[in-house]
C-alpha cells in the first residue's frame, strides 16, 4: 500500500545512480539470506538517506557501516512494512573509484529499516570511504578508518570526545569543526538525544535556540524514540561528523530517561514498567548507531561495555555506567558527606560486579602504553560547593558511589596500571583533573588523569567561567581546568605524550562560530599529572 503511495510522488533530479553500483553489482556479495517479502525495486519520493551515513567500531580488519532508510524521517520513517535490499560499497579512495568490498544488506522493518554492515577484509590503520544505494538512490559518501594491527607500534592516534547535544539548546557548529579534523575515531559518551518534552523545557527563559521539526511530549514508545533520533540526525553538521570518522557510541541517561539507574527511573515508576520503556529506548539507540550485532538489545538489556585496542598505544575500555549501577543515594542531586553517608557504603557500584571484574582483567592484562576508560559521568571527586563551610557532591556521578571509585583506583595502584586516562562527559563543561589516591590529600599520589568533555550544545552559548566557579576550584586542588562553553575534546596521543585540546565555540545560538582551542594540557607517559602544553 505504502509503496504505491510513495511511487506516485517520485521526483527525479536528486542524487541518482551511478555507474559503479550499476546492475552488475545487483548480485549480493556475502549478503544475508532472507526469504521474506522484499521491496525489491524501491522508488522514493523523498531522500531515503535523510539521516545520513555513519561508521563505527573500528577493528584492524574492518568497521561497521550504518544507515537507515527513512524517506519521511520525522513520521516513523515513511517506509512500507517490507524489508528492502540496500547495497553498500567500500573504496580505497574518496571518489569511490577503487571499490575493495561491496555487498547487499537487508533493511528490516523490525529495526526501523536500519542496516549495520560488519565489513571485514580491510587493511589495518588506513582510511576508507563508503556509501550505500537503495533503489536508484545513492547515499552521501562517508570516510572511515580501521584500527591498527594487534600489537602494532602506532606512532600517533587522534580522536575526539563528544556528547550532550540537546537539539533545542543550540546549533551543532562544534560538530562541523570536529568533522574537519578527520579523526581516527570519535568517542560519543552519550546524551545523543534528550527524552524530555520539547516545549517548555529550558534551563533559562529564552533558552530555546531551535525547535524540533515536530513538537513532542516526553517520549516513551519506540516510534517516539525513532522520531526523536531522526530529528537530531537530520542535522547536517551532525551528519558531517559521522561521515568524517568512525564513532564509538555509548549512552548516558537521556537516551532513556534523566538520571535513570538500572531498573529505576526519575519518577518512581514500577521497575517492570520502566523496563518496557528502556527496551524501546535501547532498540532505537541500536537502530541509530553504528553498532555491531552483539549490541542488538534483548528486551530491556543491551551489551554496551567493550574494549578496543589501538595497537600497543592505547587500550580503550568503553564502560556502561547506567545499566548495572546502584541507584543515586539519598534521593540524588547534590549532597554533603553529612547529609548522605550512604554514598560511602561499601557495596555501591557504578559498573556492577561482572563489568568491574571484566575491567580489572583487561587492565591487568594490558600491554598498552595508555589505559583508557571511556565512560559517561565525572569520575574524580568534585565538591561543587563554593562555600568553605559546606560540601556538595553530585550523587549521579562516581561521587555517589565512592567505594566503587576507591576499588578501581586501589586496583590501579596495587597492580601498577600505568598511564590511566579517564574520559567523561555529562557535566556540560570542560573539566580536567588528576586522580588522587586520596582526593582529600593533595600530596597523595596521582594515579591518572581525567578529561571531561563539555557539551556540543546542551546549556546554550555559555561563558568561559561561570560566576562563583573560582571558589569551587579553590576547594578542589586536583582540578586543573574548567571552561563553560560548548565544544569537544580533541586528543593527540603518542607513546610519549597525551595532548588534549579543549575545543570551544563562542556561541551556538547562531551559525558560524569559529573553532577555538581554549586550552591544551598534556600528560607525559610514566609521569601522572596534567601540565600546560
Ligand atoms: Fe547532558
Ligand atoms: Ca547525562
Amino acid at each position: 500500500m505504502r509503496a504505491v503511495a510513495l511511487d506516485r510522488f517520485v521526483t527525479i533530479g536528486r542524487r541518482r545512480l551511478l555507474g559503479h553500483f550499476g546492475a552488475g553489482l545487483a548480485v549480493a556479495v556475502g549478503g544475508p539470506l532472507f526469504s521474506g517479502r522484499l521491496w525489491a525495486d524501491p522508488v522514493f519520493g523523498e531522500d531515503p538517506f535523510s539521516l545520513g551515513v555513519a561508521s563505527g567500531e573500528p577493528a584492524p580488519d574492518g568497521v561497521v557501516l550504518w544507515t537507515r532508510i527513512a524517506p519521511q524521517p520525522f513520521h516513523g520513517g515513511g517506509m512500507p512494512m517490507q524489508a528492502v535490499p540496500v547495497r553498500w560499497q567500500v573504496a580505497a579512495d574518496e571518489r569511490m573509484a577503487s571499490v575493495v568490498r561491496s555487498g547487499e544488506a537487508i533493511a528490516h522493518s523490525e529495526v526501523g529499516h536500519s542496516v549495520h554492515v560488519e565489513v571485514g577484509g580491510l587493511e589495518p590503520a588506513r582510511d576508507y570511504w563508503y556509501r550505500f544505494q537503495v533503489g536508484g538512490e545513492a547515499s552521501p559518501i562517508g570516510r572511515t578508518r580501521t584500527a591498527p594491527a594487534p600489537g602494532a607500534q602506532l606512532a600517533r592516534l587522534r580522536f575526539g570526545v563528544a556528547g550532550c547535544q540537546r537539539y533545542e539548546d543550540g546549533l551543532y557548529t562544534a560538530y562541523r569543526h570536529l568533522a574537519d579534523e578527520q579523526l581516527d575515531f570519535v568517542f560519543h559518551y552519550g546524551d545523543y538525544i534528550y527524552e524530555h518534552r520539547s516545549e517548555g523545557y529550558a534551563p533559562e527563559p529564552g533558552h530555546l535556540v531551535r525547535a524540533l521539526p515536530e513538537p513532542s511530549d516526553e517520549i516513551y514508545t519506540l516510534v517516539d524514540y525513532r522520531n526523536r533520533y531522526a530529528a537530531y540526525k537530520a542535522d547536517p553538521d551532525l551528519q558531517a561528523a559521522h561521515a568524517s570518522a568512525p564513532f564509538l557510541a555509548s549512552f548516558d541517561d537521556h537516551e532513556v530517561d534523566n538520571d535513570w539507574a538500572a531498573e529505576i527511573d526519575q519518577d518512581g515508576t514500577p521497575p517492570e514498567l520502566f523496563l518496557l520503556r528502556r527496551a524501546a529506548a535501547f532498540q532505537a539507540f541500536y537502530e541509530h548507531m553504528p553498532l555491531r550485532r552483539s549490541a542488538l538489545p534483548r528486551g530491556p538489556d543491551i551489551l554496551a561495555y567493550r574494549r578496543i585496542a589501538y595497537g600497543r598505544l592505547a587500550q580503550v575500555n568503553l564502560l556502561d555506567t547506567r545499566q548495572h549501577r546502584s541507584d543515586q543515594p539519598c534521593g540524588g542531586g547534590g549532597q554533603s558527606r553529612a547529609s548522605c553517608p550512604a554514598a560511602l557504603e561499601a557495596d555501591r557500584t557504578m559498573l556492577g560486579a561482572a563489568q568491574e571484574g571484566w575491567l580489572q582483567d583487561g587492565l591487568a592484562g594490558s600491554s598498552a602504553v595508555w589505559n583508557v576508560l571511556a565512560q559517561q559521568v565525572v569520575f574524580m571527586q568534585r565538591d561543587r560547593s563554593g562555600d568553605p563551610e559546606a560540601t556538595s557532591y553530585h550523587m549521579d556521578k562516581w561521587d555517589g558511589a565512592v567505594a566503587a571509585r576507591d576499588r578501581l583506583l586501589r586496583f590501579v595502584q596495587d597492580h601498577g596500571i600505568a598511564n590511566l586516562v579517564v574520559l567523561s562527559g555529562d557535566a556540560h563543561n570542560h573539566w580536567a583533573g588528576e586522580l588522587k589516591a586520596d582526593f582529600d590529600d593533595p600530596r597523595s599520589a596521582s594515579l591518572g588523569s581525567e578529561l571531561v568533555a563539555t557539551s556540543i550544545s546542551s546549556g546554550g552559548d555559555g561563558e568561559d567561567q561561570r560566576p562563583g566557579i573560582a571558589a569551587v576550584l579553590a576547594k578542589n586542588p586536583h582540578i586543573a581546568f574548567y571552561n563553560n562553553q560548548r565544544g569537544y575534546l580533541s586528543c593527540e596521543v603518542t607513546p610519549e605524550l597525551w595532548r588534549t585540546h579543549f575545543r570551544v565555540v563562542d556561541y551556538v545560538s547562531r551559525p558560524g562560530a569559529p573553532l577555538k582551542t581554549r586550552k591544551t594540557l598534556v600528560v607525559e607517559a610514566g609521569r601522572p599529572g596534567l601540565r600546560e602544553a
